[in-house]
C-alpha cells in the first residue's frame, strides 16, 4: 500500500489539491474558502516533511547513519573557502572479512556501528564523516592543519585498537588503517581524494597504521 502511495504520489497530490480547489470554487463562502486554504497548507507541509525524510534517506547510509559515498563527494566539492585548510582521513578496517567469517555478518554489522560511534564521538561538531562503502569510512576536518589531522587519526587508531567490540557474548578486537591528506588551498578536491587514497594504500601495507601524505 505504502509503495503504491509513493509510486502514484504526483497524481494523488494533484488530484487532492484539485478537489480542494474545486470545493473552494463551488462553495464560495469565506469559511469554506479558509478551510480549503488550511487543508491545502496541511497537505503542503506533509509533502515537505516526506520530502525531507526521503532526502535524509537518500544521503545517508542506512546501517551507520553516516553520509553515503554519493553525498560525501558532492558535499566535499561544495566546501566553502572559509573552511580551509581541510584535512581528509580515509579509514579502512583491517581484516574485516575475518570478523564476518568468525562471528557472522550480524556481528560485522554491529562492529561497523560501533566503529561509527567511535569515529563520530571523537570529532568536533564542524567535522563530519561518511561511509564510503563496505568497511571504509572518511572523515573531513574543517580548518585543520596536517599536525592536528595526524594527531586525531592516531587517536582514532589507538582507540579502536584498544576497544573491546562486543556482539552477544563475544568480544572482538579490531584495528584500522588511516590515510591522511591535507590541503591549505582550494586545490582540486580530486587531488585531495587521490592523496588520501594513496596514503591509505600505504597504511594498508602495514595495517593498524596512520600514514600522512
Ligand atoms: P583488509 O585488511 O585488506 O582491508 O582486509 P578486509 O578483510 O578488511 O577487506 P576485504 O575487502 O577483503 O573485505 C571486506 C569485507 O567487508 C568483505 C565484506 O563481506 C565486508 N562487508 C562489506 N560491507 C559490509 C556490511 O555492510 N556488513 C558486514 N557485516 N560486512 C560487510
Ligand atoms: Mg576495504
Ligand atoms: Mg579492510
Amino acid at each position: 500500500m505504502k509503495e503504491k502511495l509513493f509510486k502514484y504520489a504526483p497524481i494523488i497530490l494533484l488530484a487532492v489539491s484539485s478537489i480542494i480547489w474545486l470545493i473552494a470554487f463551488l462553495l464560495h463562502n469565506i469559511i469554506n474558502f479558509v478551510t480549503c486554504i488550511v487543508s491545502q497548507g496541511v497537505l503542503l507541509v506533509c509533502c515537505g516533511i516526506i520530502m525531507k525524510q526521503l532526502h535524509q534517506q537518500a544521503i545517508k547510509d542506512s546501517l551507520t547513519g553516516l553520509y553515503n559515498r554519493r553525498f560525501f563527494l558532492s558535499k566535499l566539492r561544495e566546501i566553502p573557502k572559509a573552511d580551509f585548510p581541510l584535512a581528509l582521513l580515509m579509514i579502512d578496517i583491517d581484516n574485516f572479512k575475518k570478523v564476518n567469517d568468525t562471528y557472522g555478518h550480524l556481528a560485522g554489522d554491529e562492529a561497523l556501528k560501533q566503529v561509527t560511534e567511535i569515529l563520530t564521538g571523537n570529532i568536533r561538531k564542524s567535522d563530519w564523516g561518511a561511509r564510503l562503502g563496505g568497511e571504509e569510512f572518511a572523515i573531513v576536518l574543517s580548518r585543520s592543519d596536517s599536525e592536528n589531522a595526524y594527531r586525531l587519526a592516531e587517536r582514532l587508531r589507538d582507540i579502536v585498537e584498544n576497544f573491546d567490540f562486543s556482539f552477544e557474548q563475544n568480544t572482538i578486537k579490531m584495528t584500522i588503517s588511516i590515510g591522511v591528506a591535507t590541503t591549505y588551498k582550494c586545490v582540486s578536491i580530486n587531488d585531495l581524494l587521490r592523496l588520501a587514497d594513496m596514503a591509505l594504500y600505504e597504511a594498508k601495507e602495514i595495517r593498524n597504521t596512520v600514514i600522512m601524505l
